[in-house]
C-alpha cells in the first residue's frame, strides 16, 4: 500500500542543461555563439578559436535557446518536484555562472511546480494535505530568513528525528496557490533588498524555497500512510564561485571568492553520482549541504538544471558548468 502520488522516474539525479539566448549586451558586442546542440541531449563545442575546448557533452536533456520554461519544467524538473507528493524528499537546483539564467529558470520552475502541486492535491480527495512554506538565504555561511530578515543570522540545530533544522525559521501554512505565490513574491522582494546594499550579492548567495508537504489518508482503510516530505527549490550562487580558475583559465592568487557552500555541494553531488555512493559524504562541511542533507542522496530525488550562456566570451565558464554537469550524472 503506497501513498498515492504521480509516477516518478527511477534515476536519483536528473541532469539537464539549458542554454539561454545571447543577451542584448552580448549581441551588441558582436559576441559569437560558441556551442551547438545535437539530438536534444548533447552540447557540442563549435571550436571557434579554442582548440582546447573541443568536445561534446551528453545529458538527459539539453534545452536550446528557444525552449520555454514550461518545457524545461516538464522534462527537467516535474517528476522530481512531484515526488514530494509521494513522500519522497526532493531538490531542484539551478547551477551555472552569474547571468546564465538560474533565477529566470527557477522562478518559472517554482511557478509551474506550485500549479502542479495544487492540481495534484485537488485531484486526490482521499488524502489530506498540509502545505508549509519557508525560505532562506545563505550568504557568507550565514543563514537568513527571507520571510523575516529582522531575525538576523539563524543557527542550525541537530534534531535527533528531523536531522538539521534551522532554528527560528518561519514556516507559514499555505492556504491556497494564491497565498503561495504571495509568499514567493515576498521572498523575491526581500532578496532584492539585500541586493542594492551589496552589489554582487546574487552571485554569492544561495536561496532555498522549501515546501513541506504533510499528508495522510482521510479514512483509516487499514493501510494508513502518513508522510512528510519536502521540496527544495534552490537558486545557487554563481558557479564561478566554485572554481579556482579565472575566466582565462589561470589559477587565482587567492581563494577569497570561493563559496564554501557551493564548493561542498559540488563535492557532495560528485560523490553521490556515478555509483560512488560509498565513502564519506561531507554534508556537514557547509550550511547549504547541512540544510539539504535529508533531501540529497539516500532516497531523495534531485534535479539539476545547469544554465549556460552560448557566448564565446563565456566559453571557459560554460565548459566548467558542462564538466560539473557531467560529473553529476
Ligand atoms: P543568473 O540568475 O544566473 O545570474 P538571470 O536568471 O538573472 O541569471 O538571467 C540573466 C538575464 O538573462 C536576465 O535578464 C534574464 O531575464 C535573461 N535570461 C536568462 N535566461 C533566459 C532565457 N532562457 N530566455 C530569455 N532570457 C533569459
Ligand atoms: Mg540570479
Amino acid at each position: 500500500c503506497t501513498p498515492g502520488g504521480p509516477k516518478v522516474r527511477e534515476e536519483n539525479i536528473l541532469v539537464t542543461v539549458r542554454m539561454r539566448p545571447l543577451s542584448s549586451k552580448e549581441l551588441a558586442s558582436y559576441d559569437l555563439v560558441a556551442w551547438d546542440i545535437a539530438d536534444g541531449n548533447t552540447v557540442v563545442s563549435k571550436n571557434l578559436y579554442h582548440e582546447r575546448h573541443a568536445g561534446s557533452y551528453t545529458f538527459d536533456k539539453v534545452f536550446d535557446t528557444t525552449c520555454s520554461t514550461s518545457r524545461v519544467y516538464e522534462e527537467g524538473a516535474r517528476d522530481v518536484a512531484l515526488s514530494a507528493l509521494s513522500g519522497i524528499n526532493a531538490t531542484i537546483f539551478a547551477y551555472g555562472q552569474t547571468s546564465s539564467g538560474k533565477t529566470f529558470t527557477m522562478r518559472g520552475v517554482a511557478e509551474h511546480a506550485v500549479k502542479d502541486i495544487f492540481k495534484h492535491m485537488n485531484f486526490t480527495p482521499e488524502r489530506e494535505f498540509l502545505l508549509k512554506f519557508s525560505a532562506l538565504e545563505i550568504y557568507n555561511e550565514t543563514v537568513v530568513d527571507l520571510l523575516n530578515r529582522e531575525s538576523g543570522c539563524l543557527r542550525l540545530l541537530d534534531d535527533p528525528e528531523r536531522g538539521t533544522i534551522v532554528d527560528k525559521l518561519i514556516e507559514e501554512v499555505v492556504k491556497d496557490d494564491q497565498h503561495l505565490r504571495h509568499l514567493i513574491s515576498i521572498c523575491e522582494a526581500q532578496r532584492q533588498v539585500g541586493e542594492t546594499a551589496l552589489n554582487d550579492k546574487s552571485s554569492r548567495s544561495h536561496q532555498i524555497i522549501r515546501l513541506t508537504i504533510e499528508s495522510s489518508l482521510r479514512e483509516d482503510s487499514g493501510c494508513v500512510k502518513s508522510f512528510i516530505a519536502s521540496l527544495n527549490l534552490v537558486d545557487l550562487a554563481g558557479s564561478e564561485r566554485a572554481t579556482q580558475t579565472n575566466t582565462d583559465g589561470t589559477r587565482l592568487k587567492e581563494g577569497s571568492h570561493i563559496n564554501r557552500s557551493l564548493l561542498t555541494l559540488t563535492t557532495v553531488i560528485r560523490k553521490l553520482s556515478g555509483g560512488k555512493r560509498s565513502g564519506h559524504i561531507p554534508y556537514r562541511d557547509s550550511k547549504l549541504t547541512r540544510i539539504l542533507q535529508t533531501s540529497l542522496g539516500g532516497n531523495a530525488r534531485t534535479a539539476i538544471i545547469c544554465t549556460m550562456s552560448p557566448a564565446l566570451s563565456h566559453v571557459e565558464q560554460s565548459r566548467n558548468t558542462l564538466l560539473f554537469a557531467t560529473s553529476a550524472k
